[in-house]
């Protein structure tokens, strides 16, 4: 099929009508360049959280509240048409858009009446956004005399069942992809794909976790194997810092996978963190460039390649996290208390962000995020029930809300000194720090602060970063 080029457009870069028609110049370009062009779009900003909102509110027993969204949710997909194809023209985008919204309506009536909201059902009614803008900036294309088609990805993405965070099977998925995707390409059309949404085996749709359209994008770069991948988002590529926190921050022009592995992790979301590994292991390049600036800075992922300029590359903050802290002198010598705490949290589905245990052995300390800590505690007092008893351990407890803040270089491990620059920064700041921990690649230092700090401490720390 020649060369194939992946580009994924997010929330804001398909949320208005100047945005999409920046996303038609891009595609017009890219035809010119590549033999075959696939387009990965989010829902239009917004949308997501305004379907999952409807869904809570239903649960909780709202019954106006989903029609007024979903009216709302129309008119402004249909103002967009009405501007982008013509008054009234596309009239097949508009009856998708119409059903995905009368589909919304009635899953939400559901949750009403059941009282709650399932992760399956919440998956079902999060689609509905990709599944509304796909239509859509597929009808802009033609109208601006580009053949595209919307594709959703319920059909070609096949996943295991975990709703909320489903795991791709690259196999079946390549299969499906070869036999909807391919032909599109082979008579030259650009398939507008749906990121975000997959399906099991069976058919019952999952989506690939908040944030998923970039693992899309990686997912389709890989079963379609794509030379590059393109995630065009609202700023200059991936930068030294959140650019809304620290307004100096400047674009990197190359990161390596490591690093952007950790900075996604910890936080920025700029990436999706899944989004990496798989256009690595295929080793096609991977671009995060700006919409709205695509001839400006842009970010190209490179592989590991020694060691990299500038010990420190960029801070990242996680916020809406907290700390969870297992303390006791009797725990000294105790075998497999670690062991038996993250199996413990491991049961609950918590993934853990940052784990520090003092050389003492008297206190484990690990970080989860806010929303899972009550369920994580009764998970540990559960486990170590015995112990606590015997008071071996004296408590198990959670902190008030925090940050995660990470410094990220690869070029660390070759620098002295970085802990104690970064810590010198944030005392100059008058900012505390609650925990540190260093990550094995030495490739990332983070380092807990107060939710109110965070901020302060990534601008504390952005001071030290050095590009080139
Ligand atoms: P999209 O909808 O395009 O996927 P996201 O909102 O998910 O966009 O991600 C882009 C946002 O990520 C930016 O607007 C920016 O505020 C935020 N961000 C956080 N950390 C960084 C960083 N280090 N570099 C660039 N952007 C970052
Ligand atoms: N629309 C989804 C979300 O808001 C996926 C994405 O934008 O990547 O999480
Ligand atoms: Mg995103």
């Amino acid at each position: 099929m020649g060369r194939t080029l992946v580009m994924k457009f997010g929330g804001t870069s398909v949320g208005s009508v100047r945005a999409v028609r920046q996303v038609i110049e891009i595609v017009r370009a890219a035809r010119a360049e590549w033999d075959a062009v696939v387009v990965v779009v989010s829902a239009m900003n917004g949308v997501t959280d305004t379907l999952l909102d409807g869904a809570h509110r239903a649960s909780a027993g709202d019954e106006g509240v989903p029609g007024q969204l979903a009216q709302a949710l129309w008119e402004r997909h249909n103002a967009a048409l009405d501007e982008l194809t013509g008054v009234g023209l596309a009239a097949e985008a508009r009856a998708a858009i119409k059903a995905y919204l009368d589909e919304f309506q009635a899953l939400c009536h559901a949750v009403r009446v059941l009282g709650e909201a399932s992760p399956r059902a919440l998956d079902a009614i999060a689609t509905f956004g990709e599944r509304m803008s796909a239509p859509l900036v597929a009808a802009a294309l033609n109208a601006a005399g580009l053949p595209a088609d919307p594709v959703d990805s319920a059909r070609v993405v096949v996943t295991d069942a975990v709703y909320q965070a489903a795991s791709p099977d690259m196999d079946a998925t390549q299969a499906r992809a070869a036999e909807i995707i391919a032909p599109l390409l082979a008579s030259g059309r650009v398939p507008v794909i749906t990121g975000f949404i997959g399906a099991t085996p069976a058919g019952v749709v999952t989506t690939l976790g908040r944030g998923g359209s970039d693992f899309s994008a990686a997912i389709f770069g890989v079963v379609l194997s794509a030379a590059e991948v393109w995630i065009w988002t609202d700023v200059d590529g991936v930068m030294t810092a959140d650019p809304r926190v620290v307004p100096e921050a400047r674009t990197l022009p190359a990161l390596t996978f490591r690093e952007i592995s950790e900075l996604a992790f910890y936080g920025a979301k700029v990436l999706h963190p899944k989004t990496i590994r798989p256009v690595v292991e295929r080793k096609a390049a991977l671009w995060v460039k700006n919409t709205f600036n695509p001839t400006g800075p842009a970010t190209r992922v490179v592989a590991d390649n020694g060691p990299a300029a500038g010990a420190v590359r960029a801070v990242t903050a996680f916020k809406g996290q907290c700390i969870l802290t297992l303390e006791g002198r009797g725990m000294i010598g105790i075998p497999g208390i670690a062991a038996r705490t993250f199996a413990a949290v491991a049961r609950t589905g918590t993934s853990v962000a940052m784990i520090s245990q003092a050389s003492s052995e008297q206190s484990i300390c690990f970080v989860v995020p806010c929303p899972s800590g009550t369920m994580v505690l009764r998970a540990l007092e559960d486990e170590f029930r015995l112990e606590l008893a015997r008071r071996d351990i004296d408590s198990v407890f959670s902190s008030a809300e925090c940050a995660v803040v990470t410094v990220v270089g690869a070029g660390m491990r070759h620098t002295p000194g970085i802990a104690g620059r970064v810590f010198s920064a944030l005392g100059q700041a008058g900012v505390n720090v609650a925990a540190i921990a260093q990550g094995s690649s030495e490739c990332s230092i983070s380092l807990v602060v107060s939710a109110a700090e965070a901020d302060a401490a990534v601008r504390a720390v952005h001071a030290l970063v050095e590009v080139d």
